[in-house]
């Protein structure tokens, strides 16, 4: 799937570099064009990889380059006033090659927060093809601010593009590092995921036997503004080098290639998602297994999709193929489609109506949990 990135604020703007970083690295071509928009100068002058010309920065003569702050609500409205500038780069795209854009941004801050939602409604307005958000959620302790815009703003994203995949910062935070050493890690993991995805389809050589191609992506994501979660996990394979430094093919029986398969698709969906939730509260599954080519058993992708559709309850679950040969590992990534409950989506609702009823105690609100996402008690940003 061929995606057009368009990076709403510092975190956005980091991930659109990590995903640029992926692309380069892996030599597939799936991002048709990254635009970066901040309200930050020092953090547009700060990307390595998205193209200067491609850099947009917004209410400038507001807030004079220096950032939205922790203020979502002038985030979305100096996104608001400036939209023209952002569709300008945008329409700049040659979108006739783009399956779907991707608006990038973390939900906790001002201008990722507040701009995302707004500039996702406005290119889902004017295009076609389907806008999806990736949305990054404040771990835990980041405070009852980043909490309650957060909440706000994924109330509003959800309901202005087709479907909003999420990251949940706190579920993959390794014991006892800082926030900002983790970053560029959880960056790197999140464009892993979001590269596998797209790629798989992309890749022409070795040929997959079952490819996964850009409206199957879709169709699990959904239109209709659901929430997604990515899982991912590889194994090792015991991959000798020949001669020239190529890997030699592994030689394996077809019932250790299909336990690996299944395994690490049933690793992949259980205990290693980008937003933490039970299988059974979600209503479409796709799941993509690479490696090299002789230890992609199909047998293995049938019974993981099997597994899947078990464990989900739904038969929409779909499933491909993406061989590599100069890898050795095996890996797999389930994308978990209309997510309908998560424990961290009941707990920012919780924590962010409780913040926003007494603004006051907002810092130490941020830790409450109790009641079920739904739609009353929160304003949306607009
Ligand atoms: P903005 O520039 O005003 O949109 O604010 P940020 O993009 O800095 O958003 C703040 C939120 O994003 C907080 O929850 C941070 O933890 C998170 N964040 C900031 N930078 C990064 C990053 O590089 N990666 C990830 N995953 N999260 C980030």
């Amino acid at each position: 799937m061929r995606i057009a990135v368009v990076a709403v604020g510092q975190a956005g703007g980091k991930i659109a570099d990590a995903l640029l970083r992926y692309e380069r690295d892996s030599e597939v071509d799936f991002v048709v064009d990254a635009v970066a928009v901040n309200t930050a100068r020092a953090d547009l002058l700060g990307l390595r990889e998205v193209p200067p010309g491609n850099r947009v920065l917004i209410g400038g003569d507001r807030v004079k380059g220096h950032g939205a702050g922790a203020d979502n609500e002038l985030g979305a409205e100096l996104a608001r006033d400036d939209i023209g500038e952002v569709r300008d780069a945008v329409d700049a795209i040659p979108t006739s090659d783009v399956d779907a854009f991707l608006v990038v941004a973390g939900l906790g801050g001002g201008t990722g927060s507040g701009g995302a939602p707004v500039i996702a409604s406005e290119i889902r307005r004017i295009y076609e093809e389907p806008v999806f958000a990736l949305g990054v959620l404040p771990a835990r302790d980041e405070g009852g601010i980043y909490t309650l815009n957060a909440a706000r703003s994924l109330k509003t994203v959800v309901d202005h593009a087709d479907a909003t995949l999420l990251f949940d910062n706190g579920a993959h935070r390794e014991t006892g590092e800082s926030l900002a050493g983790g970053y560029s890690r959880v960056n790197e993991t999140i464009a892993r995921r979001i590269g596998v995805l797209c790629s798989a389809g992309e890749a022409t050589d070795p040929t997959p036997e079952k490819v996964v191609d850009a409206s199957e992506i879709i169709n699990t994501l959904g239109r209709s503004g659901g929430v997604a979660s990515i899982g991912y996990a590889s194994t090792p394979l015991d991959r000798k080098r020949g001669l020239f430094g190529g890997f030699k093919p592994v030689s394996e029986d077809a019932l250790e290639s299909t336990t690996r398969v299944t395994a690490t698709v049933r690793r992949a969906a259980l205990g290693n998602l980008t937003l933490p939730c039970e299988l059974r509260d979600v209503e479409r599954a796709l799941v993509v297994v690479s490696g090299p080519p002789e230890t992609l058993s199909r047998k293995g992708v049938e019974d993981g999709r099997a597994w899947l559709e078990e464990a989900t309850g739904t038969p929409e679950v779909r499933d491909g193929d993406y061989p590599l040969r100069d890898t050795d590992h095996l890996a797999a990534l389930v994308l978990l489609g209309g997510v309908t409950e998560a424990p961290r989506l009941r707990e920012l609702r919780a924590a962010a109506v409780e913040a926003q009823r007494n603004v006051a105690a907002i810092a130490e609100r941020a830790n409450l949990s109790a009641g079920v996402w739904d739609t009353e008690g929160l304003d949306p940003l607009f």
